[in-house]
């Protein structure tokens, strides 16, 4: 993602019933998200047509193999000409009708295949912020047959990264406008109550801006939710727009947040550059946004 062109400046835990104990506050398992992390990482760089993107898809096609997995196959019609992508969609079913959607991308960018990017922060953290809460919601499936609220629909989506280094509207956001597109066509955008996105926000430092794109219900929610973790202060302290993943759902009229920390080294240096590394990230920052989307997905589920 960029800075927008128009660039402005601008408690709880999860309640687990265990028979015969009162209900105890936990925390979202920010360590295990760290180590998903550090597995997608670990297959190198991941741009489209690449070596590292089969293995990357290979890689979400394994771990949703006992799961409700759409693998979203489409062509993408790119400066470098036509090129395959998959976007995947692991569905986890509610008792509630609706949908809530996260997102992230789990590619890398094509214009840095000859360094070694491997976007730790920048794709990997938030696929393994999302697998781990995968790993949560279908604890509760298991549970309770289906989740208590609407259903939620994680997205690993393909080609956010624009394929050459300059950024246009019809060069980036490959998926998630492929995406929207034939979720407009079939009806599906009409179920869905919220899509959050979640990018770069395994960073060490988190702050999280405040996207001005994004909805303001949703946006006001996860602030409740944060609120609630003693969080506040790595959320919303200054505000900017971001070109992202929301924007072809935000454009469709589908409540949306990008949740975004652009801050991401000293004046923003690590971003697509090889100093994109595990180092910079932590289970600390991944725990916070873990227990943030956890509760925010409660907070519209009694909306
Ligand atoms: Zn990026």
């Amino acid at each position: 993602m960029i800075f927008s062109p128009f660039w402005k400046k601008a408690a709880v835990g999860l309640l687990l019933c265990a028979p015969l104990a009162v209900p105890a506050q936990t925390h979202f398992n920010g360590a295990k998200a760290l180590e998903y992390a550090r597995q997608v990482a670990a297959i190198g760089p991941r741009w489209p047509t690449g070596p590292g993107h089969v293995k990357a898809e290979a890689f979400l096609r394994a771990h949703f193999r006992h799961d409700q997995l759409e693998e979203d196959t489409f062509t993408a019609n790119t400066p470098i000409g036509l090129v395959p992508m998959h976007n995947f969609i692991a569905r986890f079913p509610g008792k509630k009708n609706g949908v809530i959607v996260l997102a992230t991308h789990y590619e890398t960018n094509y214009w840095l295949r000859n360094i070694n990017f491997v976007g730790a922060n920048d794709g990997a953290a938030t696929t393994g912020l999302l697998l781990a809460i995968a790993d949560q919601l279908r604890e509760e499936v298991v549970r309770h047959k289906m989740l208590e609220g609407y259903s939620v629909w994680l997205v690993f989506d393909d080609g956010e990264e624009s394929i050459l280094p300059t950024w246009t509207d019809s060069d980036s956001l490959y998926g998630t406008r492929h995406l929207a597109a034939k979720w407009a066509r079939d009806g599906t955008l009409g179920r869905i109550k919220a899509f959050m996105l979640a990018d770069m926000i395994g960073d060490k430092d988190l702050d999280i801006q405040r996207e001005s794109q994004s909805t303001d219900w949703l946006v006001d929610l996860v602030s409740r939710a944060a609120k609630r973790f003693g969080y506040d202060r790595y959320f919303f302290q200054t505000e900017e727009a971001v070109e992202d993943d929301h924007l072809p759902f935000v454009r469709r009229g589908v409540p949306s947040i990008d949740v975004i920390d652009l801050d991401y080294g000293p004046n923003n240096s690590y971003h697509h550059t090889v100093q994109d590394t595990m180092d910079k990230i932590s289970a600390r920052s991944l725990t916070i946004d873990g227990d943030v989307f956890m509760e925010t997905i409660r907070l519209i589920d009694q909306r």
